[in-house]
C-alpha cells in the first residue's frame, strides 16, 4: 500500500470513532468521493468505490440503540419510511467472491433480513432473484438498484407466496431470468401479535400458516427437480421457535415448523447433493415489527432487553446467509444457527 493509501484509510478508519452513525455514514461517502476521483481509468461497481474498512468498535455501540419511536405503518411496510432506516450493508458489505457464478432466489428480498442477504449475494458474486409484495416496490427498486451496481443480474419478481400457483410461477420465473437456482433463500415471513388465542380468526391463522409454511412447500417442491448438486436452501426461523412468547402462539408454531422441516428436509436431500440449513434470528430492526409484529409500545425498548442492549441490524446477519450458502460450508447441513444476540437457543 502506498503512503497516500495509507493515510486515506487512515483517515477512513478515523471517521468510524465517531458516535454518530449518521456522521460515520456521511463520512464514509466522502472518504469513497475522494478515492473515486483518484480512480477514473479503472471504472468500479459503486460499491467498492464505497468501501470502507470495517469499524474496530464495541459491538454494543455500533448500531442505535432504544430508546426508538413509536412508528406505526400499514403492513407490510416500507424500510425506507423508518427511523433509523435499518442497515442492511449497503454502504458497507464488502464481498470477495464467495458466491463467484451462483444463481439465488430470495423470498423477502426487498427489505430487512432478506435484503441484506440479497445484497451480500449479489457482492458476493451471485445474480439475484428477489421476491416481495407489489406494495414494497420501492423498497425492491433499491435492491435491483443495488444488485446491477455489483455487477450482477438483478431480477424482480413481485407476488403474493399465500398463492399456489404464483409459487409455482416464481420458481418458473426465477429459472427462466437466471437460467438455474442454486441458493434458495426462504427469508419471507408474516409475524402478527395477538394477546389471546381467542382473538385469533381463523384468517389471521390461515395468513401466519400460508405466508411462513404453505409458501415454504410450494416453494421448495417446485424447486427441488432443477436444484443441481451443491445447491443450498436456507429457512429462516426464529429464536421464538424455542422460546415462543405468549403473543406470538401462531407465529411461534410456523417457526417451529420451518426448524423442523429444515432437519427433514436436510435428510431428504443431501442424497441429491443439496443442503439445508434454518438461521434463526433474535430481535432484527426490520419493518416486520413496526408493522404489528410487536405491540407500538414495545418499539421503543426494541432489542434493549438484549445483552448487547440493541436490536441487530440485519446487516449483521447477511454473512450468515452467504457462508450457508457457500460451497466453504460443504459439510454443513440440518442444522440450526443463531444470531440471536447472546441469549436463548440455539447457540
Ligand atoms: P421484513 O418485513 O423486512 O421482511 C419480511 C418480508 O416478507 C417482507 O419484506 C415481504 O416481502 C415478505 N412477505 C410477507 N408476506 C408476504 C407474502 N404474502 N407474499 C410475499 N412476500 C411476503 O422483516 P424481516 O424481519 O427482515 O423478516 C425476514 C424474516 O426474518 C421473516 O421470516 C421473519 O419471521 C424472520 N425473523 C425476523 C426477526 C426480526 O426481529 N426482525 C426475528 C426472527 C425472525
Ligand atoms: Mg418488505
Amino acid at each position: 500500500m502506498s503512503e497516500k493509501e495509507k493515510s486515506e484509510n487512515n483517515a477512513n478508519s478515523s471517521v468510524f470513532h465517531t458516535n454518530s452513525r449518521r456522521q460515520v455514514l456521511t463520512g464514509v461517502a466522502v472518504g469513497a468521493a475522494a478515492l473515486a476521483t483518484n480512480r477514473s481509468i479503472h471504472a468500479m461497481p459503486e460499491h467498492v468505490e464505497n468501501k470502507s474498512v470495517p469499524p474496530l468498535k464495541n459491538p454494543m455501540s455500533l448500531y442505535p440503540t432504544p430508546p426508538f419511536s413509536k412508528q406505526p405503518q400499514p403492513w407490510p411496510g416500507l424500510q425506507s419510511k423508518m427511523q433509523p432506516v435499518p442497515d442492511c450493508g449497503e454502504k458497507t458489505y464488502q464481498g470477495s467472491g464467495r458466491l463467484k457464478g451462483r444463481h439465488a432466489l430470495v423470498t423477502g428480498g426487498d427489505s430487512g433480513i432478506g435484503r441484506a442477504a440479497a445484497i451480500a449475494f449479489a457482492r458476493e458474486g451471485a445474480d439475484v432473484a428477489i421476491n416481495y409484495l407489489p406494495q414494497e416496490e420501492p423498497d425492491a427498486k433499491e435492491v435491483i438498484d443495488l444488485i446491477q451496481k455489483a455487477g450482477r443480474k438483478a431480477v424482480a419478481l413481485p407476488g403474493d407466496i399465500r398463492n399456489e400457483d404464483f409459487c409455482k410461477k416464481l420458481v418458473a420465473d426465477a429459472l427462466a431470468k437466471l437460467g438455474q437456482i442454486d441458493i434458495l433463500a426462504h427469508v419471507a415471513g408474516r409475524q402478527k401479535y395477538s394477546e389471546q388465542l381467542t382473538d385469533i380468526t381463523t384468517e389471521e391463522f390461515d395468513w401466519t400458516m400460508k405466508t411462513n409454511l404453505y409458501a415454504l412447500f410450494w416453494i421448495t417442491k417446485a424447486a427441488i427437480p432443477h436444484l443441481p448438486p451443491g445447491s443450498s436452501i436456507i429457512t429462516t426461523s426464529s429464536l421464538v421457535s424455542y422460546m415462543p412468547p405468549e403473543i406470538l402462539v401462531d407465529y411461534g408454531m410456523s417457526k417451529a415448523g420451518i426448524s423442523n422441516f429444515t432437519k427433514s428436509m436436510a435428510k431428504q436431500l443431501l442424497p441429491k447433493g443439496i443442503r439445508v440449513n434454518c438461521v434463526d434470528p433474535g430481535p432484527f430492526w426490520t419493518p416486520l415489527q413496526i408493522c404489528g409484529a410487536q405491540p407500538q409500545s414495545a418499539i421503543p425498548n426494541f432489542g434493549g432487553e438484549s445483552p448487547f442492549k440493541r436490536p441487530g441490524q440485519p446487516a449483521e446477519i447477511a454473512p450468515l446467509y452467504v457462508t450457508l450458502a457457500s460451497t466453504e460450508s460443504s459439510y454443513v447441513t440440518g442444522q440450526s444457527w443463531g444470531i440471536v444476540g447472546g441469549t436463548g437457543q440455539p447457540g
